[in-house]
C-alpha cells in the first residue's frame, strides 16, 4: 500500500473528533489493507511501530529532525529552526517548506519501507546514532511528498496526535473484519483479544487472516501483558457481602504498584514485571526478578500481584509512597533496595506450567496459585479468608487495617468468576478504610489545563484544571480546578514535568467550560481527595447523567501527593466511576440523617456559596 494513502487517512482522522466519523474512516480503510501490512498501519495510526509495552521508540528530538529536514530541502538549518518556531510545529513547516515545486525522482514510498525504514531509526543505539538517525531520516523525506513529510515529521517526534484511541480500533476493526450483523460478537471478541494480549497489531493480523475464529484460541502469553482486572466498589461491607450472596472471599487490600510477573521457566531465564499501565519496569525491580524464579521453580506462568514497601528491619509493611521515590532511579537502586526493599504479595495466576487459568474460576486460580509460589522473603501471597457472615468480614477488615493496609478486596467464589481482563465487575469488590467518612474514595484525574501562580508561586502552575474519563465519548471531561495539596516543591515538579505537554490549543478530547492559562495535553494522573461530588453547571464530567446541563464537580478538591504513574490518562476515573461514587455518597447521607440528599445533589448550595467550579482558592 502507498504511504499516500495511509496519509490521507491521517488528514482525514485529524479534520474531526466525531467518534463515529472515525471508526467508520478507520474501518473502511482497515478493511482495503493487505494482511501482511495491517500491524504496521494500526501501529502508525497510534503513533507507534510497536505495541505500546515493548517502549519501542524513536529517538528523534527536535534538533535531530530539523537537521534531517535541513539536509533533505537543501535549507540551511537557521532557515528551518526559523519556520519551526514562527509556526509551533516542524511538520507543518516540513509541509510548507516542500513547496508545490518539489520533484521528486523517487518512486512514491509504500507504508511497508516507511515502517522498515522507521524501524531503523529506532533501533540505531548508542555511538554514532544521531547521525545514523538524520541520516535515515533525511533518506525518508528526500523521497516524501509534502504531506507525506508533514506526518514523517509528526511521527518521529512522537506528536502525531490523530485522537485514535485503541477502543476505536477495536470498534473498527470488528466493523471490517466481521460480518455485518455479528458487529457487537465480533467486537466483543476482538476487545477479548486485545486485553489478554495488549497488542492490536497481532489481534488485527490474526483476524484477517484467520477471521474470528482466529481470535478464540488468544491465550495469556509469557512476555505480553495482560490487561488488569478491575474492582468495583460498594458502600459497606455489608453491600458487598450481599452482593456475593452472603459468602465471599476477602482478601488484605495491599497499597502499593500492581504488578505482573512473567517468568519463562528457564532458571536464569528472564523474568518481567509489567506495570498496570503494561509498561516493562522490570529494570526497577531487581529483587523481586532475582526471587521469583525461585518461588515459583517452574514455567511458564504469569502471576499477578501488589509490590509493597517493606521496613528492611521488621519486615512490615511502609507507606506506599515510600516505593513511588523508587522511579526511574536507574543509577541509585542499588541504595533504595536497601532503604526501601520491596515485597511482591501475590493475589491471582494467569498463566501456570500446566496451562492457560484465566478462564477459571477464581477458587481455582487462587489454589493454583497456592501450589505454584514458595513464599519468600520477597515473595508472598494475600492473606485470604472466606467469610460467610459480616461479622467475621468486619474482623478481617479491621486485621487488613491492623497489618498497614488500605483495605479487603472482597472476591467472588461463583463459577463465573474468571480472570477478566481489561473488565470492571462485581467480581471483586474493593472496600477501603476511606469509605467510612467524607467523599468515599479519592478520585484519579488527569491534568488537562494550568492556571499561572501568583505571588509566592509566580512563575510556576498555581492551580489544574483536571479532568475524568468518559470512555463511552472517548474524552476527558473536566471535573475540578485543583490548587490545594501542593507544597512549593510538589508544584515546581509538576510545572517542570508538565510544561513540555502545553498545547496552543485545548486537546482536542478535553470538553471545559472553564478556559485555564495553558492547555496542557493529557498525560499526568493526580489523585485527589474532596469533600463530596457535587453537581455542576461548570463542569462536564458525567454532563447530563443526573440532570440536564449539569455535570459532576469535586467540592473542596485537594492533591493527596500521589501521582499515579501507574495509569494512563484512560485510566483515570471513569464518568461511569463517578456516578457510582456520588450513589454511595446519597446513601452515607441517608444513613446518617434518614434523608437522601436533595434531588440534583448539592448544586443548590454551590450556587449560593462556594464558587461553582467546586474549588478553594489556592
Ligand atoms: P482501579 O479500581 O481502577 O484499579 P485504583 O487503582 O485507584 O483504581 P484501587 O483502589 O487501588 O483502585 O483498587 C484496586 C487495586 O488494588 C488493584 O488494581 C491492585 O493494584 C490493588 N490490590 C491490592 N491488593 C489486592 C488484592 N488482594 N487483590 C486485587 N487487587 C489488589
Amino acid at each position: 500500500m502507498r504511504f499516500a494513502e495511509l496519509v490521507s487517512l491521517f488528514g482525514e482522522l485529524e479534520g474531526t473528533s466525531k467518534r463515529l466519523e472515525i471508526r467508520q474512516a478507520l474501518s473502511d480503510f482497515l478493511a482495503k489493507v493487505e494482511p501482511a501490512e495491517l500491524p504496521a498501519v494500526i501501529y502508525l495510526l497510534q503513533g507507534q511501530l510497536r505495541p505500546e509495552y515493548e517502549g519501542v521508540e524513536l529517538g528523534v528530538a527536535d534538533s535531530l529532525a530539523r537537521k534531517a529536514l535541513a539536509l533533505a530541502t537543501g535549507l540551511p538549518e537557521g532557515t528551518v529552526r526559523q519556520h519551526g518556531s514562527r509556526s509551533g510545529d516542524l511538520g507543518d513547516t516540513a509541509e510548507s517548506l516542500w513547496g508545490e515545486g518539489k520533484k521528486l525522482a523517487s518512486p512514491p514510498l509504500e507504508v511497508k519501507e516507511v515502517y522498515d525504514r522507521l524501524t531503523r531509526v529506532a533501533e540505531a543505539k548508542g555511538e554514532g546514532s544521531q547521525e545514523v538517525k538524520v541520516d535515515l531520516l533525511r533518506d525518508l523525506l528526500t523521497s516524501a511528498r509534502a504531506t507525506e513529510a508533514k506526518y514523517l515529521v509528526r511521527l518521529v517526534l512522537g506528536r502525531l496526535r490523530l485522537g485514535v484511541k485503541e477502543m476505536s480500533l477495536v470498534d473498527a476493526l470488528a466493523a471490517a473484519f466481521a460480518p455485518e450483523e455479528g458487529f457487537k460478537e465480533a467486537r466483543a471478541a476482538v476487545e477479548a483479544a486485545f486485553n489478554v494480549t495488549s497488542d492490536l497489531g497481532e489481534v488485527a493480523s490474526r483476524l484477517a487472516t484467520q477471521g474470528l475464529p482466529g481470535l478464540a484460541g488468544v491465550q495469556a502469553q509469557v512476555g505480553k501483558p495482560v490487561r488488569a482486572m478491575l474492582a468495583e466498589r460498594e458502600a459497606t461491607l455489608k453491600d458487598a457481602l450481599d452482593r456475593m450472596g452472603g459468602t465471599a472471599a476477602l482478601e488484605y487490600k495491599y497499597d502499593g504498584l500492581r504488578l505482573q510477573a512473567h517468568f519463562s521457566g528457564a532458571q536464569g531465564g528472564p523474568v518481567k514485571l509489567f506495570s498496570r499501565r503494561l509498561e516493562d519496569v522490570s529494570a526497577q525491580f531487581p529483587e523481586i526478578l532475582e526471587a521469583i524464579p525461585s518461588s515459583l521453580q517452574k514455567g511458564p506462568a504469569i502471576v499477578e500481584g501488589e509490590c509493597v514497601p517493606v521496613d528492611p528491619v521488621t519486615g512490615e509493611l511502609r507507606p506506599f509512597q515510600e516505593i513511588s521515590r523508587r522511579r526511574g532511579r536507574k543509577y541509585e537502586l542499588t541504595r533504595f533496595q536497601e532503604e526501601v526493599p520491596v515485597r511482591l504479595v501475590l493475589f491471582d495466576v494467569l498463566l501456570a506450567p500446566e496451562g492457560p487459568t484465566m478462564d477459571r474460576p477464581y477458587p481455582d486460580r487462587r489454589a493454583r496459585l497456592e501450589d505454584l509460589v514458595g513464599v519468600t522473603e520477597r515473595i508472598d501471597l494475600a492473606a485470604r479468608e472466606v467469610v460467610r457472615d459480616l461479622g467475621s468480614a468486619e474482623a478481617f477488615f479491621l486485621r487488613a487495617l491492623s497489618d498497614g493496609c488500605e483495605g479487603v478486596m472482597v472476591k467472588s467464589l461463583a463459577t463465573g468468576s474468571t480472570y477478566r481482563a481489561g473488565a470492571r465487575g462485581f467480581w471483586w469488590i474493593k472496600y477501603k478504610r476511606e469509605y467510612t467518612h467524607e467523599l468515599a474514595d479519592t478520585v484519579d484525574t488527569v491534568v488537562v489545563g494550568a492556571f499561572r501562580g501568583r505571588g509566592r508561586r509566580a512563575g510556576r502552575y498555581g492551580a489544574l484544571l483536571v479532568a475524568a474519563y468518559d470512555a463511552e465519548r472517548e474524552v476527558f471531561p473536566t471535573l475540578c480546578k485543583v490548587g490545594t495539596g501542593f507544597d512549593d516543591r510538589a508544584l515546581k515538579d509538576l510545572t517542570r514535568r508538565l510544561s513540555p505537554h502545553e498545547l496552543k490549543e485545548p486537546p482536542r478530547d478535553v470538553v471545559s467550560t472553564l478556559v485555564p492559562d495553558v492547555w496542557l495535553e493529557p498525560s499526568l494522573v493526580l489523585e485527589l481527595r474532596g469533600a463530596e461530588l457535587t453537581l455542576s453547571p461548570v463542569h462536564r464530567a458525567g454532563d447530563g447523567l443526573l440532570r440536564a446541563g449539569y455535570g459532576f464537580a469535586l467540592r473542596f478538591p485537594r492533591f493527596t501527593g500521589r501521582i499515579r504513574e501507574d495509569k494512563s490518562p484512560e485510566e483515570a476515573t471513569e464518568v461511569k466511576e463517578l456516578l457510582r461514587l456520588y450513589q454511595t455518597q446519597v446513601r452515607h447521607a441517608e444513613a446518617e440523617t434518614g434523608e437522601g440528599l436533595p434531588e440534583g445533589g448539592k448544586a443548590p448550595r454551590n450556587e449560593k456559596g462556594t464558587p461553582p467550579d467546586g474549588t478553594e482558592s489556592p
